[in-house]
C-alpha cells in the first residue's frame, strides 16, 4: 500500500487508450468496472477531442461478479467488432479486471473475430501509463510491421515514432520535426501512433531509419524494429537549439546527407545573449518531469539560458540511468521519485528561483511562492493550447525561451526591489507585476531556524535586506560557513565574511 494523493501517471491501460485513440482503425475493448469511463474525459475535455476515444468498456458491476464476467467481455468484444468495424482490435483489462483473471486475449481468440486481435498484458500494480503506451505500441508494431520489399529509389525516408494522443505538445512537435526532416531532404514515411492505421504500421520497414521523438512511448517499438529489421534509430530528442543541431547532424549521418543544409533559425540564441537577459545568468532552477523533457530542459537551462540547474528529477523510473547521467553532468544528484511530497521537499530545501516541472510542480511552486513553468506531462487543459506551441525544433526553442522567462521578475523590477524594499508597490516579496496583481509569488516568511549557530539580531536584519529570491541561498551559505568554522553566533561580520568567501 502507498498513500497517494497525486499521481504523475495513470494506470497502464490509460497509456493503451492513448495509443488506441491516436490511431485510425483501431478499437480497444477494455474489461473494466463501471466508472472507468472517466478516462474518456481526458481525451474529450483536456485534449478537447471532438469524438469519443475508440474504447468499449465492459463496465461490470458488483452484481455481475457472481455471474459470468467472461461472457460479458465476449459479448462486448463481439458487439464492438460488429459496430465499429475496426481494422484491428486491442483487448485487455484494467486494474480491477486484472484481479478477476478473465484473460481477455484468450477469450477474444475463441470468438474468431474477423480482424486481427492484439492482446495486452498490462500489470497495473507494477507499471504506469507511459509503460502501458510503450507496451501497446510495441505489441501493435510487432503484430503488423512486415519486412520491406524492394525499395523504390528516392530520397532517404524516416518514420517518426512516439507522438500520441494526450502527449504534451506532441501535435506541434510533429509539425516541427516533419519540417526539419523536409529541410534536410528526408521524406517522412509513417508517423505513428498519432494518425497511423494498422496498414501504416505494416509499411514501417519501408523507411531507412526511425526518428524516436518520445523514448518513453516509442523506445520499445524502435528497439524491436532495430533488432528484428536492422532499422537504426535516432537518440537525440530535438528540444533546445543545441539538441536540435545535434539531432540534425544525427539524422544527416543516418541519411547520408549534409546537415549544413539546414540553417539555425531560432531566436533563442540571440535573445538569451541580448543584454536584457544578463540578469538571467546564474538563476537557480529546479527541473522535474518525464525523463525526456527533464533532461532536455536541464541542458537548455545550462547551455542556452545561463541558468544554474540545482535540482533535476523525474518520475520515469525506466529512465533512471539516463537521468542519473544527466544529473551528474550538472554536478548534482538525480531525484527519482513518483511521490510529489518528496519533490516538494526537495524544492523547499533548495529554494530555487524558478521551477520547471509538471502540473504538480506548478501547485508546489505556487504554495512556496516560486515562479514556475510547465515542461512535461501531466498537464492541465491550458497546456493543450489552440495556438502552435511546439517544444521541439527551432520554433520550439522560441517557445521555451518565452515560456520559461515569462514567470520571472523582469530585470528592472528585480533591481528596483533590491533598492526600494519598503515601496508599497515594489515591496519585498511582491510578485512580478507583469503577471497581474503582484501577489502571485509571495514567498512564505522564512523563519531563521535554530542551527548550530544562532543569528544575531543585527545579522538577521541584514539578511532580510537581501532580495527574497536569493535570500535562502545566502542564509544556507552563511550557516555552512559558520558551521565549518565552529562559530556559535552569526554576526554581521560573519555574514559579510561568508559573502566574500563564496563570491571568490
Ligand atoms: S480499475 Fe483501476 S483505473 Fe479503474 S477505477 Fe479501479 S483503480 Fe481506477
Amino acid at each position: 500500500m502507498e498513500l497517494a494523493l497525486w499521481t504523475y501517471e495513470g494506470p497502464p491501460h490509460v497509456g493503451a487508450m492513448r495509443v488506441a485513440a491516436s490511431m485510425r482503425g483501431v478499437h480497444y475493448v477494455l474489461h473494466a468496472p463501471q466508472g472507468d469511463t472517466y478516462a474518456d474525459l481526458l481525451f474529450t475535455m483536456i485534449e478537447r477531442r471532438a469524438s469519443r476515444p475508440p474504447v468499449t468498456y465492459t463496465t461490470f458491476q458488483a452484481r455481475d461478479l457472481g455471474r459470468d464476467t467472461a461472457a460479458l467481455f465476449m459479448d462486448a468484444a463481439r458487439d464492438a467488432c460488429e459496430r465499429f468495424r475496426p481494422e484491428a482490435m486491442l483487448v485487455g483489462a484494467s486494474c480491477t479486471a486484472e484481479l478477476i483473471q478473465d484473460d481477455p486475449g484468450g477469450l477474444a481468440r475463441t470468438l474468431g473475430l474477423p480482424v486481427p486481435v492484439v492482446p495486452l498484458e498490462l500489470p497495473a500494480y507494477q507499471k504506469k501509463e507511459n509503460w502501458g503506451a510503450a507496451e501497446t505500441f510495441y505489441r501493435l508494431v510487432r503484430a503488423f510491421a512486415a519486412p520491406r520489399g524492394t525499395r523504390e529509389v528516392g530520397p532517404p525516408r524516416a518514420n517518426i515514432l512516439g507522438p500520441t494522443s494526450l502527449g504534451f505538445r506532441h501535435r506541434d512537435d510533429v509539425t516541427e520535426v516533419e519540417g526539419l526532416l523536409r529541410a534536410l531532404g528526408v521524406a517522412v514515411n509513417v508517423v505513428a501512433p498519432l494518425g497511423a492505421a494498422p496498414a501504416d504500421l505494416a509499411r514501417l520497414c519501408e523507411a531507412d531509419f526511425n526518428v524516436v521523438l518520445y523514448p518513453e512511448v516509442a523506445g520499445m517499438a524502435a528497439a524491436y524494429l532495430q533488432r528484428q529489421f536492422g532499422m537504426p534509430q535516432t537518440r537525440t530528442v530535438p528540444i533546445g537549439v543545441g539538441a536540435t543541431r545535434d539531432f540534425l547532424a544525427e539524422v544527416a549521418s543516418l541519411a547520408g546527407l549534409d546537415a549544413g543544409r539546414v540553417a539555425v533559425s531560432s531566436r533563442l540564441p540571440w535573445y538569451s545573449r541580448s543584454v536584457d537577459s544578463t540578469y538571467l545568468t546564474g538563476k537557480r532552477v529546479f527541473v522535474f518531469g518525464d525523463a525526456t523533457h527533464a533532461i532536455a530542459a536541464a541542458r537548455v537551462c545550462a547551455e542556452e539560458l545561463g541558468f544554474e540547474v540545482v535540482g533535476l528529477g523525474s518520475y520515469s523510473r525506466e529512465f533512471a540511468r539516463e537521468l542519473r547521467e544527466a544529473a551528474r553532468a550538472h554536478g548534482i544528484e538525480a531525484l527519482l521519485t513518483d511521490d510529489y511530497l518528496k519533490v516538494e521537499e526537495a524544492i523547499a530545501a533548495l529554494r530555487p528561483e524558478l521551477v520547471l516541472g509538471t502540473q504538480m510542480e506548478r501547485h508546489v511552486a505556487k504554495r512556496l511562492g516560486i515562479p514556475c513553468a510547465v515542461i512535461s506531462a501531466p498537464v492541465h487543459v491550458q497546456d493543450f493550447p489552440a495556438r502552435h506551441s511546439p517544444q521541439m525544433g527551432f520554433e520550439g526553442a522560441n517557445v521555451l525561451f518565452d515560456t520559461w522567462v515569462h514567470p520571472l521578475m523582469m530585470g528592472l523590477e528585480e533591481h528596483l526591489l533590491g533598492m526600494f524594499r519598503e515601496d508599497f508597490e515594489f515591496a519585498d516579496g511582491a510578485g512580478p507585476s507583469h503577471l497581474g496583481h503582484g501577489t502571485a509569488a509571495v514567498p512564505p516568511p522564512e523563519p531563521i531556524p535554530a542551527g548550530p549557530a544562532a543569528w544575531a539580531a543585527e545579522a538577521e536584519n541584514e539578511l532580510r535586506k537581501i532580495p527574497f529570491f536569493v535570500r535562502g541561498k545566502a542564509r544556507r551559505n552563511t550557516e555552512r560557513f559558520a558551521q565549518e568554522r565552529g562559530l556559535r553566533t552569526i554576526t554581521l561580520e560573519t555574514l559579510y565574511d561568508a559573502k566574500a568567501h563564496f563570491s571568490r
